[in-house]
C-alpha cells in the first residue's frame, strides 16, 4: 500500500495500469463493430480478390498480339465472346483472338492483359488494337489485395471504415472484440442536486454524472450513472456497493480533507485495497484510486475541471487497457506545440491548463484560455489540449515549444 504519499501523475499512473487487466471478448456483428478493439488475428479464407480480373472495360489479350501497335498500325484480332462483371468466361483467348471484357469481369483463361476500350476500334467480329499493351496491364490478379490465410488484421486494432470493409471483403459477418467495460457513476454531496431538481440556495447542479458518462462513453466505456449520495457513510456505502456490479467505479467529490469527505472512510470500511490518495498535480491533487472487490475504484475530485481531467490521465488509460489497446495507445497522445501567449502556473506541482490547439503551417499552436480554476467547467469547453507545466516551472513566455496533451477527436486523430 501506497498510502499517503503524494504521488507523481506517473507513478499514479503506472500503479493504474498495472493493476488493471484485458476484459474478456464477446462476438458482434460486423455492422456493430466500429470502434471496438479486435480480439483477434483476422486472415481471409480465399484470396481477395478472388480471380484475376480487368481493371478496365476493353478487350483481354495476349499482349504478345499487340506489340507495335498504334493507331496507323492497329493489329486485328478476332472476339470471342462478351464477359460481363459476375459471369466466368466460356472459351479461352488463343494467339489472334480477343474477348470483351468489363471492370471487375474473371480473366479469361490465356489472356495476360487488356486493352482499354478507348484504345480500340470494332467492328462486326473483330476488334483492331490501337496501342500496345504489356503482360498484366489493365489486370488484378488474383490474391493481390491479400492472399488467402495472411494475417492482415492483429488483435488490439481498433476497428475502423477500413477494418470493416476488408473483414466485409473477407465474409466474416461476426468479429470477436474485447467487452466494453461497464463503467459506474456516482457523484457524492449534499449541495449537489440533480438537473431536473429545483435549485434552492446552497446547492449546485450535478454536472460531474453527465461529463464523466460522456468521458466514458468517448472511450467506448458503458456508463451507468447511480445518481447522488448524500454525505453520510451510509448512502455512500450502499450506492457503492450497488456499483460493485460494473467493471469500473467512479466517484466523484468526498475525496478531500473535509469533514463531509466520506468516500475514504466508506472505501477502508469495505475493504478496499487503496493504492493512493492523492497526486501531484493540478487541477487534480485529492484522487483515490484502489480496487474493491477486484474493480478498480477511482474516487476522482469533485471539483468539475478535476473530475474530467483525472478521468483523462488515470481511468481512461485504465479503460483503454481493458478494451485490449496496445501500450502505445493507453494514454493521451502527447505532441510539441507552439505557445501562443505568456502563462503562469503555481510552481508547486504540474499544472494541466486547458487549452486550444490548432495546426497551422505543419505547427501545433497552443491558446491557453482565460479561468483555469478547477471549478471552471467552461475551460472545458471549445478546449481540445492540456498544456504541461512542470513542477518548478512558474512562467512560460509566448513563441516557447510546449508539451500538449491532446483530448477528444484531436487526440484520436494522433494517437
Ligand atoms: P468535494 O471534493 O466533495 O469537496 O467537492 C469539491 C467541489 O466540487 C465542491 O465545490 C463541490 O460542490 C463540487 N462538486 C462536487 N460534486 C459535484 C458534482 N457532481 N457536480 C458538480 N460539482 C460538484
Ligand atoms: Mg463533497
Amino acid at each position: 500500500m501506497t498510502a499517503d504519499r503524494m504521488l507523481t501523475v506517473e507513478e499514479a499512473q503506472e500503479i493504474v495500469l498495472d493493476s488493471v487487466s484485458v476484459s474478456g471478448i464477446e462476438r458482434v456483428p460486423l455492422s456493430e463493430s466500429q470502434g471496438r478493439v479486435l480480439a483477434e488475428d483476422v486472415a481471409p479464407r480465399f484470396d481477395v480478390p478472388p480471380h484475376d480480373n480487368s481493371s478496365v472495360d476493353g478487350y483481354a489479350v495476349w499482349a504478345a498480339d499487340t506489340t507495335g501497335s498504334s493507331a496507323d498500325t492497329p493489329c486485328r484480332l478476332e472476339v470471342l465472346e462478351e464477359i460481363p462483371a459476375g459471369t466466368v468466361p466460356a472459351v479461352r483467348v488463343g494467339p489472334g483472338k480477343a474477348s470483351r471484357i468489363m471492370t471487375g469481369a474473371f480473366l479469361p483463361e490465356g489472356a495476360d492483359a487488356v486493352v482499354m476500350v478507348e484504345n480500340t476500334r470494332q467492328d462486326e467480329e473483330d476488334v483492331e488494337v490501337l496501342k500496345a499493351v504489356s503482360p498484366g496491364q489493365n489486370v488484378r490478379y488474383r490474391g493481390e489485395d491479400v492472399r488467402q490465410g495472411q494475417r492482415v488484421l492483429f488483435g488490439g486494432a481498433e476497428i475502423g471504415p477500413g477494418e470493416i470493409g476488408l473483414l466485409a471483403a473477407f465474409q466474416r459477418s461476426q468479429v470477436s472484440v474485447r467487452r466494453r467495460p461497464v463503467v459506474a457513476v456516482l457523484s457524492t454531496g449534499d449541495e449537489v442536486v440533480e438537473i431536473d431538481e429545483r435549485l434552492e440556495p446552497g446547492k449546485i447542479v450535478n454536472s460531474n454524472s453527465y461529463s464523466l458518462s460522456a468521458l466514458v462513453r468517448e472511450c467506448n466505456g458503458r456508463p451507468v450513472n447511480l445518481g447522488i449520495a448524500g454525505d453520510s457513510e451510509s448512502e455512500i456505502a450502499e450506492a457503492i456497493r450497488s456499483a460493485l456490479s460494473a467493471d469500473v467505479v467512479l466517484s466523484t467529490g468526498g475525496v478531500s480533507v473535509g469533514d463531509y469527505d466520506y468516500v475514504k472512510k466508506v472505501l477502508e470500511d469495505l475493504g478496499a485495497d487503496m493504492r493512493f490518495w492523492r497526486v501531484k498535480m493540478k487541477p487534480g491533487k485529492p484522487l483515490a484510486y484502489g480496487m474493491l472487490q477486484g474493480k478498480p475504484f477511482f474516487g476522482l475530485p469533485g471539483n468539475p475541471v478535476s473530475c474530467m481531467v483525472s478521468f483523462l490521465l488515470f481511468a481512461r488509460p485504465a479503460m483503454r487497457k481493458m478494451m485490449g489497446y496496445g501500450p502505445h495507445d493507453w494514454r493521451l497522445p502527447t505532441v510539441q506545440a507552439e505557445l501562443e501567449n505568456d502563462l503562469t502556473a503555481g510552481g508547486d506541482r504540474r499544472h494541466y491548463l486547458r487549452a486550444r490547439i490548432t495546426c497551422t503551417g505543419g505547427r501545433f499552436h497552443a491558446s491557453t484560455v482565460a479561468g483555469q480554476g478547477s471549478g471552471m467547467l467552461s475551460s472545458m469547453t471549445g478546449t481540445n489540449g492540456l498544456v504541461i507545466v512542470e513542477t518548478g516551472v512558474t512562467s512560460i513566455s509566448r513563441g516557447a515549444e510546449v508539451s500538449v496533451l491532446l483530448m477528444g477527436a484531436a487526440g484520436q486523430a494522433v494517437s
